[in-house]
């Protein structure tokens, strides 16, 4: 289907293309010189020590819990509103997951209080996902984690470039994933990023993403390295150099385009007043607050008829979409945990609706979205 306005849209140009041609010229395709710039670089703008270049989130997220020892017999507390990659990766380790409810009808972040009333014994780690790129409450989560003795990952999946109280969201737990799947702020198709200040887990890390082998192709090549140990059981989950070029480019327009997702979300806030409940506007006004605007969430009146609504915009060329169905009422999660129940995040996700957001969206597009909205809501 062809759309007058799709949901998202990718920012790439020559800059992109010249930088795969180059990896291409140069005859070195997987983890060598690019990949360590995007590294670098990505360290720099997430103010950490170490970032480890991945294949994708889902496997940052992987890899972050099994650095931390999660395993069989271990409870890692995480929000249902998200995309499912963010529980996967911890049933990946064996471990379970309690799914906590979010903050708000204005904030649909993890709501810490109920962090707090779903710790155990057994719970080891918390995952908090800064939805659509606004900051969760950091503060008050680490402080709950440390009361605790618990580890904090954050899926930052929506969020690179975003801070809160000038320090950078991926730079404040014990681990900072990252996605750059091809709708994401940062795009390369696939590919992600693990943010971390401890040298141990940045240690673990390294071996776990690549065989749990001791030294790299690319290490001998250089000549730096003569032979290698397996110290564990490790995964390929490496990225390669033409996806690093990607990054390397995309990295210079993030934060462009970033400012560029925010004033249309002014936009929005303001064509759609009294029309939607818009999460996040109070909060993105705070001060220390510096959202990256990933998408545009609004929730509908309560009644109104959520596909009636997403059919009268497709009818007029423009995409939406839901963020998200909330895990717990996937049937292979109903499965495993039965009886759970999460009222507010039902609620709240049932009348979700997320409208086209993409750096490159014109005034005109975004209007068109709004008239629309109002339109089908008069
Ligand atoms: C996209 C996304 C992921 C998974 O990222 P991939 O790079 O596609 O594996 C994880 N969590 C959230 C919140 C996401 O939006």
């Amino acid at each position: 289907m062809s759309w007058r306005v799709p949901l998202s849209d990718l920012d790439y140009g020559e800059e992109e293309r010249q930088a795969v041609l180059q990896v291409l010229d140069s005859r070195w395709l997987t983890m060598g010189a690019v990949t360590q710039r995007f590294e670098s670089e990505f360290a720099t703008l997430v103010g950490c020590k170490h970032a480890l270049a991945v294949s994708n989130a889902t496997v940052a997220l992987h890899l972050a819990c099994l650095a931390l020892g999660i395993g069989p017999g271990d409870e890692v507390i995480a929000p249902s509103l998200t995309f499912v990659a963010t529980s996967n990766a911890v049933l990946y380790t064996g471990a379970q997951v309690r799914f906590s409810e979010v903050t708000g009808a204005h904030d649909l972040n993890i709501d810490p209080a109920d962090i707090e009333r779903l710790i155990t014994p057994r719970t080891r780690a918390v995952i908090v996902v800064h939805y659509a790129g606004y900051p969760c409450q950091m503060q008050a989560i680490l402080s709950i984690a440390h009361r605790h003795n618990l580890a904090v990952i954050e899926d930052a999946a929506h969020a690179p470039g975003a801070r809160l109280g000038g320090r950078s969201l991926g730079a404040w737990g014990d681990v900072g994933c990252f996605s750059f799947f091809s709708n994401k702020n940062l795009a390369t198709g696939e590919g992600g990023m693990l943010t971390t200040d401890r040298d141990d887990l940045a240690d673990k890390l390294r071996v776990l993403r690549s065989h749990g082998m001791t030294s790299l192709t690319w290490d001998r090549h250089q000549g730096h390295a003569y032979s290698y140990d397996v110290v564990g059981l490790g995964y390929n989950y490496r990225m390669d150099e033409l996806r690093a070029a990607l990054g390397v480019a995309q990295l210079q327009k993030l934060a462009l385009n970033n400012a560029r997702r925010g004033q249309l979300t002014r936009a929005y806030w303001e064509a759609l007043d009294g029309w939607l409940e818009m999460p996040f506007q109070q909060l993105a006004a705070q001060p220390g607050v510096e959202p990256v605007y990933h998408i545009f969430p609004a929730l509908l009146p309560p009644g109104v008829d959520r596909k009636a609504f997403m059919d009268y915009l497709r009818s007029q060329g423009i995409q939406t979409s839901i963020h998200y169905p909330p895990i717990h009422t996937f049937s292979y999660y109903r499965e495993l945990y039965p009886n759970l129940s999460l009222p507010r995040t039902e609620a709240l996700a049932a009348r979700e609706i997320t409208l086209p957001l993409y750096p490159t969206m014109s005034p005109a597009d975004l209007e068109a979205v709004a008239a629309a909205v109002r339109q089908a809501l008069h």
